[in-house]
């Protein structure tokens, strides 16, 4: 088995190492990349891609697991800059014209939207591509797999790249080369029953390595989708305890906050290390998710 030459550029999201990657996979015309990051980190993906000798015209295809603000923002320039776009079927209207993906997120963001996120750019038409589950495309002599992935969101796809998957959110949040790992569950698609089936694909792919887009490229992607599958059992005996007692959102985003804080401490992790966490995964962002996961389809069933 070939293994690919990646190397994960960091982003410096909010001037905070580690929190962002875009994986660059060098070919012989150029290179590939897997996310964009967000429309503010652009000059550090240009500065980064001059570290490997290569302006963003190099860049042939661009990869997207999903169509979120801090994964594709930059699809469009890139785009406009020659690279073609694969993304999910849910996704492609989005990058097509991102009008109501930017009206919802300056729901969440307000007067801040612009900083954070800076200019998501629509993708034009022709050069877009819309994968379907499972299908391979070869770029250069590479070959990426696009396997359907939705309980983070419905419109994400992980890509297997010889031994190494490409988990976008997916596979949840690692950062600094630890051993602990969060799970971002924001609202609207959150769905555990998904994400469990999600992860199980991708352990029956046996991927060696794992590289989360919160960050990096980690050698032992059974141990991290083993505990990815666990920490999705906690998280739902968790909720099952905390959820029939109808909190508030309030109340719940400090449970959360409590629960994820206990869990990173135990985990061995340090103040600096649980801050950086809560940055790549706000934790009431996910606890809103999980209020709006628990209204919509548990309760009714409950
Ligand atoms: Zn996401």
């Amino acid at each position: 088995m070939l293994t690919p030459q990646v190397h994960t550029l960091d982003l410096n999201f909010q001037s905070q190492p580690g929190t962002i990657a875009v994986y660059l996979i060098p070919h012989a015309q150029g290179g590939i990349l897997v996310e964009t990051g967000p429309g503010s980190t652009i000059p550090a993906l240009v500065e980064a891609l001059a570290g490997h000798n290569l302006r963003p015209g190099d860049i042939s295809d661009v990869f997207l697991t999903h169509i979120h603000l801090d994964h594709a923002g930059a699809a469009g320039w890139l785009a406009r800059q020659g690279a073609r776009v694969y993304v999910h079927p849910r996704g492609a209207p989005h990058m097509l014209d991102p009008q109501r993906l930017i009206a919802s997120a300056s729901m969440i963001y307000g007067d801040r939207m612009q900083t954070l996120w800076g200019d998501f750019l629509a993708v034009p038409e022709d050069r877009l591509s819309v994968l379907q589950d499972e299908q391979v495309v070869d770029v250069n002599g590479l070959t990426i797999q696009a396997i359907d992935s939705p309980g983070h969101a419905k419109h994400q796809y992980a890509y297997l790249v010889e031994d190494i998957c490409f988990s976008g959110d997916i596979g949840g949040i690692r950062l600094g080369g630890q051993p602990y790992i969060s799970l971002p569950t924001p609202p609207p698609d959150l769905n555990l029953e998904q994400w469990r089936t999600s992860i199980q694909r991708l352990q029956a792919r046996q991927p060696a390595r794992i590289a989360p887009t919160h960050f990096g490229v980690y050698p032992d992607a059974p141990w991290h989708l083993q505990t990815v599958a666990q920490m999705l059992a906690d998280l739902n005996a968790w909720i099952e305890q905390v959820m029939p007692t109808g909190p508030t959102i309030e109340d719940l985003q400090q449970m959360y906050l409590a629960f994820e804080r206990q869990r990173a401490i135990h985990s061995g992790l340090d103040a600096s290390a649980v801050e950086a966490q809560q940055v790549a995964n706000p934790p009431s962002t996910s606890a809103d998710g999980i209020y709006r996961y628990w209204h919509k389809y548990r309760l009714p069933n409950g």
